[in-house]
């Protein structure tokens, strides 16, 4: 089995170790035999995403957001399409994709900068950004309902955002956050899911401390490709869940948000 695997302008949205949810992509599906190949995606160039298995997009601040967002809005002269409605049809076709802080505001409908600037999304989450006044900055607990076979039940990650995402219509959110502000620090919703495509606030990095998450998005990428339900073998995650739980020892001695 083969997955291709497209980081999304490496060069320019990648922080908190944001490049980690690659390699554990990467590393947890070769430690069972799955062959990847990475190729890596950044600005005046055009894409076809449908191609690819597994979308990454990480984060960044407004400034390099901007220059993205430009991107993605830009024609694809080859697709005869904006460069941003491939992936939006990647999504639409099943492809995985996932989308940390910044990159997770840009698979919305629009963010909304301190500045009053307003950047289009792609309008892959039926969700808007707008940026506060407060940065919410700490370690991240999240309770969620798509691990229930996990060995931990929470995902762990940090957060440093200004952007407060608001989810519309229903759509689903990886979880609640527990401790920490996820989405926007007053519904406690974390992140949104709309097919097979997640976005996230956890930067961390967030895959390699909650292996579930990875193996989630490897299933569900092989599922779509090869058609047939996939049971990953186990693989063994002492060191990841040590991580993970030292990460949730150490989001425990932040303050709690009332309930
Ligand atoms: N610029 C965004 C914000 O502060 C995204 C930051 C990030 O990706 N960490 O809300």
């Amino acid at each position: 089995m083969f997955l291709r695997i497209c980081h999304l302008y490496p060069d320019l949205m990648n922080i908190y170790g944001d490049r980690g949810n690659v390699i554990a992509l990467q590393k947890r599906s070769q430690w069972r035999g799955i062959e990847t190949e990475v190729i890596q995606a950044t600005v005046g160039r055009s894409y076809d995403f449908r191609q690819f298995d597994i979308v990454f997009f990480g984060g960044a601040q407004d400034k390099e957001q901007k220059l993205v967002c430009a991107d993605l809005q830009s024609a694809s002269q080859e697709l005869q399409t904006r460069q941003g409605d491939s992936l939006r049809m990647a999504v639409e076709d099943g492809a995985v994709v996932l989308g940390i802080c910044g990159g997770y505001q840009l698979l919305g409908e629009y963010f909304r900068t301190g500045e009053g600037e307003v950047l289009p999304g792609l309008g892959i989450f039926d969700a808007y950004t707008v940026a506060g006044n407060r940065r919410m900055i700490g370690d991240v607990v999240v309770e969620s309902p798509f691990f229930p076979g996990a060995p931990q039940k929470t995902l762990v990650g940090f957060e440093n955002h200004s952007g407060q995402t608001f989810l519309r219509n229903g759509l689903q959110p990886i979880g609640r956050a527990v401790i920490g502000n996820g989405n926007n620090g007053q519904d406690r919703f974390e992140g949104a899911v709309y097919k097979n495509a997640f976005g996230s606030y956890l930067h961390g990095s967030l895959l390699p401390k909650n292996p579930w998450f990875a193996d989630l998005l490897i299933e569900r990428a092989l599922e779509r490709k090869y058609g047939d339900k996939v049971e990953l073998a186990s693989l063994e995650d002492d060191l990841e869940i040590l991580a993970h739980d030292s990460a949730s020892k150490r989001a425990a001695t932040r303050p709690r948000l009332a309930t």
